[in-house]
């Protein structure tokens, strides 16, 4: 990825420089902010935390995503503390088996601001929890999985902003050197760059090395226990116990590996599918990231399709003086696009998660028999259609190339009559 070549030149003004609040600092809010700001737009931060703080997780920068860190001017910054992976590979929970690798498009080589409420007709006013009203020309809603605009954006449409629980959880744990000193084989995952899935009946476990390859990352899918709560905090203790007892029958350097983490430091948080809202935009308002489509740990896009917003709110408040057209505009493009994937994660957990028989055989067999990264495959990462579609779609340079286009196709733009161009 330190070879990703750009032929793209994104390095316009903005035609008429807006005065553009952003609501959250999370990946979604900072990266459309500087976005915003090299095209020379005026952009104001309402962030509610005091500090913004590491919340102690890795994550995969997708091919995607690193395409527009780079036109941001953020990739080589990332990439000198980020770990490259080389592929992922694919494991069978209770032997190790490699069924299949799958490559990662190697040639992409102060004062807290709680934002309470939008204006009520959603001109780009928002009021503090201070009570201070601050306005502009546009706000963008990047307040996260939980957002409060995008309660007011459903309720404005009559939709009640509800989730439902997927039946699964997520533990995430970390794992130093030290913890695994004397663990060859736990030593030389972690030395090697690549990203780890071993499947098995009712969950998944995703594992890479973090942190220039001292520290290893995990993501443990299981079944929720019933009764448990569905919130969605990815700071919640889980138990070590039960982490243990659900992998008991997994490969034995899984098994250490979860032995090797204090009981304090597993983390566990509850998996819950939303539902599409009617729309992102209202009048002067709109939604970006989490707060319009969380996507479950299946994908792995989260951050991706975040930045993928910021690239197309870059672009289309930049090519115009209308601030409705440009939110058409970044509708169109990027709703469709980011529910699809926030959906594949249906079809990831099913294929992952089979029990074993004859269903989970023939997956295994199709896996094993799939040219690596150039044909159909079960796993959806592994599958290059899917790729092409995930990784490949440019969606700034769409923007920008099919401009007048999706001008004229996004005027009275409903969210299932228009599919954007290029997808
Ligand atoms: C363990 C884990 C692993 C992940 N792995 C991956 C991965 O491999 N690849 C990937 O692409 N994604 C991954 N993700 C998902 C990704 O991290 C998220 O999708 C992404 O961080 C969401 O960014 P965001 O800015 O939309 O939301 P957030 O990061 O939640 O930011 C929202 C911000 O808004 C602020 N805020 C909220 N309400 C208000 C308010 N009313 N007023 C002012 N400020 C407010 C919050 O304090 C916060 O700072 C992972 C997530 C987790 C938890």
């Amino acid at each position: 990825m330190d070879t990703f070549q750009d032929d793209f030149d994104w390095s316009f003004k903005a035609k008429h420089p807006f005065k553009v609040i952003v609501v959250g600092a999370g990946i979604a809010g900072l990266a459309v902010a500087l976005g915003l700001k090299k095209a020379g737009h005026e952009v104001v931060i309402l962030e509610r935390v005091h500090q913004i703080a590491e919340v102690g997780a890795g994550i995969q920068v997708a091919p995607n995503a690193a395409r527009i860190l780079g036109r941001l001017g953020l990739l080589s910054e990332v990439m000198e503390k980020a770990n490259v992976l080389d592929k992922n590979s694919l494991r069978r929970y209770a032997n190790n088996e490699e069924l299949g690798t799958a490559p990662l498009m190697p040639q992409l080589t102060g004062t807290s601001s709680r934002v309470v409420r939008a204006v009520d007709d959603f001109e780009a006013k928002v009021q503090l929890e201070s009570g201070e009203w601050v306005s502009g020309d546009v706000v963008i809603a990047a307040d996260g999985i939980k957002s409060d605009l995008r309660h007011q954006v459903a309720s404005h449409h009559g939709v009640t902003d509800t989730c439902q629980p997927t039946g699964d959880a997520a533990y995430r744990i970390m794992i130093s050197k030290d913890q695994m000193k004397g663990d060859q084989r736990a030593l030389d995952l972690l030395n090697h760059n690549v990203g780890m899935r071993w499947m098995g009946p009712g969950g998944h476990i995703m594992g890479y090395p973090i942190k220039n390859n001292t520290v290893y990352n995990m993501v443990l899918l299981h079944p929720q226990k019933p009764g448990d709560p569905n919130e969605e905090s990815w700071t919640n203790k889980g138990d070590k116990k039960e982490m243990l007892s659900f992998y008991r029958n997994w490969d034995d350097l899984v098994r250490s590996l979860l032995s090797y983490v204090k009981d304090d430091d597993v983390m566990e948080w509850t998996l819950n599918s939303h539902f599409p809202l009617p729309s992102w935009v209202e009048n002067k308002c709109v939604l970006m990231g989490d707060a319009c489509h969380p996507m479950l740990p299946y994908v792995a896009q989260g951050a991706a399709q975040a930045i993928e917003d910021a690239g197309v709110l870059t672009c289309a408040l930049s090519l115009t003086n209308s601030v409705p057209k440009a939110l058409a505009v970044y509708e169109s493009v990027r709703k469709e696009r980011a529910e699809r994937i926030q959906n594949s994660a249906t079809v990831t957990r099913k294929a992952l998660h089979l029990p074993d028989g004859e269903e989970q055989r023939k997956r295994d067999e199709a896996i094993r028999g799939s040219t690596q990264g150039s044909g159909k495959n079960p796993d959806l990462w592994a599958d290059s259609s899917w790729q092409d579609f995930k990784w490949g779609t440019d969606v700034m340079k769409d923007t920008v190339d099919n401009w007048d286009n999706l001008v004229a196709r996004s005027h009275g733009y409903h969210v299932h009559a228009v599919q954007a161009i290029g997808y």
